[in-house]
């Protein structure tokens, strides 16, 4: 009797209240996938293993899930991501997962023989090329490519590749204007490039220098943009170059292939032993007409020419946003 007069009770309850049947109803079931806490290493996007949920009757209920929070994949931080649905009720659940983002570590810098000297080449594959690679072949000596995607011969990146030069990202567009107007621009142009070095090599590479260096003012549209992405692309595991060696190639027009040796050979000789990493552009004729008499002279002097790799020496300009 005293049980009938309970479940009477709890019937009108539930009919006069329509909290009550939450009340009396068990909360639907949230199940993560993956970790509830995840550690994960700076990169350009992170996927969200998500999270499977049912009610109490075993209906799935996964497709109702909302996530709230947000991981940006290449911020180095803590992230809570918050998973919530509701069964038909409206009897609600949640769950939570935390995600770490960690920086990407970096190999040590291997220090190189001294006077080393890294020819790198930016803005290419360009019309000279194809004669740079020859000489460079000649001799033997191995130098970097800092590459543009859009260009036309992108077969000059696999050939240069191939004849153990370095390849390094260098920009999609080289437009300044639409590369720095934000990470997401930047992460584009420089995503782009990848995806070409990686359908002409089969790889990717770690290596990149930034459009105009990380010195450059043209970004200054977007306030601190390059302290931020200078940190980020580290975290991300890249290592980027600019260079202590400007062979003035593409400031000043009126300099020829001799007056282009000669900046080259003096600014490296004010390096002492220290190792030199030089910048040229491969779109320049006259720029790589100076190579062979550049070759000569360092081979004569005693320094090793050597591709950058992800453990050379890196140079960073002192940084102007
Ligand atoms: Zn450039």
């Amino acid at each position: 009797m005293r049980r009938r007069i309970v479940f009477a009770f709890f019937v009108a309850l539930a009919l006069l209240v329509p909290g009550a049947v939450r009340a009396l109803s068990p909360a639907p079931v949230i199940t993560l996938v993956g970790d509830a806490a995840m550690t994960v290493d700076a990169a350009f996007a992170f996927e969200d293993p998500g999270a499977t949920a049912r009610d109490s009757s075993g209906q799935d209920l996964t497709d109702r899930i909302t996530v709230e929070g947000e991981v940006i994949p290449y911020l180095v931080g803590e992230y809570v991501l918050t998973y919530a649905v509701a069964d038909e009720h409206g009897i609600k659940a949640q769950a939570q997962r935390t995600v770490t983002v960690v920086p990407v570590a970096l190999p040590q810098v291997v220090q190189p023989p001294k006077k080393t000297i890294y020819l790198t080449f930016d803005d290419g594959p360009g019309p000279s090329t194809e004669k740079l690679l020859d000489i460079l072949k000649q001799y033997d000596v191995k130098a970097t490519f800092f590459v543009v995607g859009n260009q036309g011969r992108k077969e000059l990146i696999r050939r240069a590749y191939e004849e153990g030069h370095s390849i390094g990202v260098h920009s999609y567009t080289h437009r300044f204007e639409e590369i720095y107007v934000d990470e997401a621009a930047f992460f584009a142009d420089f995503l782009a490039t990848e995806a070409v070095i990686l359908e002409q090599t089969g790889q990717y590479t770690p290596l990149f220098r930034f459009p105009g260096g990380s010195g450059n003012t043209v970004s200054c549209g977007n306030r601190g943009l390059m302290t931020r992405l200078t940190g980020i692309m580290e975290d991300m595991g890249y290592r980027y170059f600019d260079w202590n060696v400007n062979s003035l190639d593409a400031n000043r027009m009126d300099l020829t292939s001799l007056d282009i040796f000669n900046v080259i050979r003096n600014r490296i000789t004010a390096n002492g032993d220290g190792f030199s990493i030089v910048l040229q552009h491969d779109t320049k004729s006259n720029s790589v007409f100076a190579v062979e008499d550049l070759i000569r002279w360092g081979l004569e002097n005693g320094y090793t020419f050597l591709p950058l790799t992800i453990t050379s020496p890196t140079v960073h300009a002192a940084l102007n946003n």
